[in-house]
């Protein structure tokens, strides 16, 4: 190890606290000091390269230095780096919002901008909850989230997170919201199978609205992906069973897409493909390409009108960050939607995602494979110790760790969940990238599971 990497790994274990690390775990190894990008690409400072597996947590459409996105940064940085979005504009914000608006499904006209996926979904549930206070239903402020739904860290987004590893500490903290079962066929939280079920999750959601649809303000969920819960795939028709039930009880949905947005289901927004437009969409994550943090939330005429009034009648939406539109971010958004029509991103797209499926057919046949899900580009692999009883591994055997790990000797960086291989490239990966991302996952698994 060069002296080099040496110092900037002593200063990492001194100084830096690491997000969802466990700190003394990661103290007993030496960092990764990952410095340069190239397409798919991650480059460490000892000049090792990595299929960047996971596009760097979801963010990454393009790949690394993509020349649109880089050169839109370096343009404005020339002009304007940052000025408030507090009563004054920008033209990157202006721009893009008309640019999102064309390309978001019909019937979303306004967008407002925040940083983090997280703040941007506390912007919807806010937003959400004022909006019926202006309507005049005061008693409408409660919450309806999923079972493994994840929308951020943040405490609102917490109090509709249903991952209970990662929310349950924070309990005393949260405000009350309901929760409706999970969409997770391979261990279905109503032991039933799909379709023969006829989407009795979906049921289930429909009844509480029916029963408390008076103190109900929205639901919010994943649509199509339950991603940071598994790699979780919905089965057809659950979204427009629950866009239905939104508007039969009088609800709002809020559809997070800060990680299925951006091509990665296959269509540029998950919920396309049942034709399923939101009150408002959550987007983040890809929305820069991977480049700079950048949210929104965005909305329909409807909400928006409720907000509108006098001065004095207070109506106004309090709510903003201080960086919310940044122009830099904004205008990396707009490379990154450019580069998405130079490199046709989502009609290439459709041979990739064949490509993958009939390679992830192959995983099945893994002793140690239980359940093998896809949409599109974004792939959840779930490692069970007995296939037959679909028993897990315990959290001792860092199944999904011991993968990543042997993949990462092999040039692919992954970050399971639990006992969940995730593979989520960039959508712009190349075939043979891609490639060789699913073979030295399959080696890996098999590898590692046949000699665990
Ligand atoms: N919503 C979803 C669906 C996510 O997957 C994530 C992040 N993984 C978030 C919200 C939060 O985004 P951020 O990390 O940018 O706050």
């Amino acid at each position: 190890m060069s002296d080099r990497t040496k110092k900037l790994g002593s200063y990492d274990k001194e100084f830096v606290w690491h997000p969802f690390t466990q700190m003394k775990e990661y103290e007993e190894k030496d960092p990764i000091v990952i410095e340069g990008g190239e397409g798919a690409y991650l480059i460490d400072s000892e000049g090792n390269k990595y299929i960047d597996g996971v596009s760097s947590l979801w963010v990454n459409i393009h790949g690394h230095k993509v020349p649109e996105i880089d050169n839109a940064i370096k343009n404005q940085v020339d002009k304007l780096s940052h000025s408030t979005l507090l009563g004054v504009t920008n033209p990157p914000a202006a721009e893009l919002a008309k640019k999102l608006i064309e390309i978001c499904p019909d019937g979303l006209k306004k967008v407002f901008y925040s940083g983090d996926g997280a703040s941007a979904v506390e912007v919807a549930l806010k937003m959400a909850f004022q909006y019926w206070k202006h309507k005049g239903e005061h008693n409408k402020t409660k919450f309806v989230y999923l079972q493994n739904g994840y929308h951020g860290d943040t405490l609102g987004a917490v109090s509709v997170g249903g991952i209970d590893l990662f929310h349950s500490t924070f309990k005393p903290l949260l405000f009350e919201s309901f929760q409706a079962p999970s969409y997770y066929c391979y261990r279905c939280p109503l032991n039933k199978t799909y379709p023969s079920c006829d989407l009795a999750c979906a049921g289930e959601l429909d009844k509480i609205l029916a029963e408390h649809n008076t103190e109900i303000a929205a639901v919010i969920m994943e649509p199509y992906v339950q991603a940071a819960g598994g790699m979780i795939v919905s089965p057809e028709g659950y979204l427009a069973r629950v866009r239905e039930s939104c508007d039969r009880h009088n609800v709002l949905l809020i559809l997070d897409e800060v990680a299925t947005g951006f091509g990665r289901t296959g269509r540029m927004f998950a919920c396309e493909h049942e034709d399923v437009t939101p009150d408002m969409l959550v987007l983040g994550k890809g929305l820069t390409g991977g480049y700079l943090p950048l949210s929104a939330t965005i909305t329909t005429q409807e909400v928006y009108d409720a907000f509108l009034g006098d001065y004095e009648d207070f109506k106004t939406f309090f709510h903003g960050h201080s960086y919310a539109g940044n122009p830099v971010s904004c205008a990396a958004s707009m490379g990154n939607l450019e580069a998405f029509d130079n490199y046709n991103t989502l009609s290439d797209l459709q041979d990739k995602i064949e490509f993958l499926e009939n390679e992830l057919k192959e995983f099945s046949g893994l002793r140690h494979v239980g359940n093998v899900r896809n949409k599109g580009t974004m792939v959840g692999i779930e490692l069970v110790e007995d296939k037959e009883t679909k028993e897990p591994y315990a959290p001792g055997a860092k199944m999904g760790w011991r993968v990543a790990d042997r993949a990462m000797e092999d040039g692919v960086l992954l970050r399971p969940l639990g006992n969940v291989v995730v593979l989520m490239p960039p959508v712009g990966i190349p075939m043979e990238d891609l490639k060789k991302l699913v073979r030295v996952t399959y080696n890996s698994i098999k590898e590692v599971t046949d000699t665990y």
